[in-house]
Formats: structure tokens, sequence, C-alpha cells
């Protein structure tokens, strides 16, 4: 699978959802210039108040989906460095607990992080709350109930699901 200093096509697409209000991906037939046969392509079309309207058609879906998400690069790359940091210190207090070495944190691992990262980050009030926060959202992940929490004591936050094995976490 082809990749843009490690990010996968999904990777970057999931980060044009976040950045911009509208993310629009078609598959229409463009006529190849040489042979004037309709050959199938894609139409990208992203819309972010930093960057404003992008829009190209090509065959090439990779190539589509990284000149779209260059501009979001920096931002992905912090993102990426949080789930990084997370990981590692998920791993330390695992460790830690269990006083045992945990294996690798698998790509699905990561991929809850970042839903609880961004649910978390989406939920918080900055800066911290006078008194502490607490609601029933839906869950990014299973559309169950997931249980929010800020204290006005740190502004940390944490979230629990209901769902057995779903989100779970604590900053
Ligand atoms: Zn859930």
């Amino acid at each position: 699978m082809p990749t843009y200093d490690g990010y996968t096509e999904r990777q970057m697409l999931d980060v044009l959802a976040q950045r911009c209000q509208v993310v629009k991906l078609e598959a229409v037939e463009i006529s190849d210039q040489r042979s004037d046969y309709l050959v199938r392509a894609w139409r990208l079309h992203c819309l972010s108040h930093e960057y404003g309207e992008f829009e190209q058609t090509g065959e090439s879906l990779f190539h589509l989906i990284y000149t779209a998400f260059k501009p979001h690069k920096p931002f992905a790359d912090e993102q990426r460095e949080k789930l990084r940091e997370l990981g590692k210190r998920l791993k330390q207090n695992l460790a830690a607990a269990k006083g045992e070495l945990v294996g690798e944190i698998n790509k699905t691992g990561l991929d809850c992080m970042a839903l609880c990262l961004g649910a978390a980050n989406k939920w918080r009030v900055l800066p911290k709350p006078e008194t502490d926060r607490h609601e029933v959202i839906e869950c990014p992940k299973c559309k169950g109930k997931l249980e929010m929490f800020q204290s006005s004591h740190n502004g940390h936050v944490s979230g629990q699901c209901e769902t057995e094995g779903c989100l779970s976490w604590m900053e």
C-alpha cells in the first residue's frame, strides 16, 4: 500500500474529514486524451476554512488524496505525535500495573486511541470548568452510550463506553 510519510490513503482521508467542512469523493469517468476511451477516475472535493476549496480529478486516488492532504500535514503530524505519546504512556502504565512487558499496541489500539482523543477534545471545555462536568454522549465507535467526565480540578477528560471492550480512557 502506498503511503506518504507513513500516512495511508485512509488516514489522510480521516484527517481531511476532521479538518474540512466538506469532503466529497466521487467515482467519475473521463475521456483519455490519447485514446478517447472513457476511463475510470476520481474526483475529490474539499472545503476548509483555512485553505479554501480544493477540487481535482485524476486517475490516481492516492495522488489526489495526497495533494489535498499536504497542507494539513502539520496538523496531522501533531496529532500523530500525541497518539504516539499516548501509546507510550498507555504501554508504560499497563506495564507498571501488571509488572510485565505489554506487547506492541496494534493498529486497532491506535485507532481506538484516536477515537478517544477525538471525543475528548471535541467535548472538552477550555479553560477548565468551574464545576465537574458529566454527560452521556453517543459513542463514536459503537453508537452506544459514552459517559464523559471533565474534572474541574485539572480539566482532564475521561470517558467510559457502556459496551464492554469499547472506548475507555483517563487523562
Ligand atoms: Zn462504544
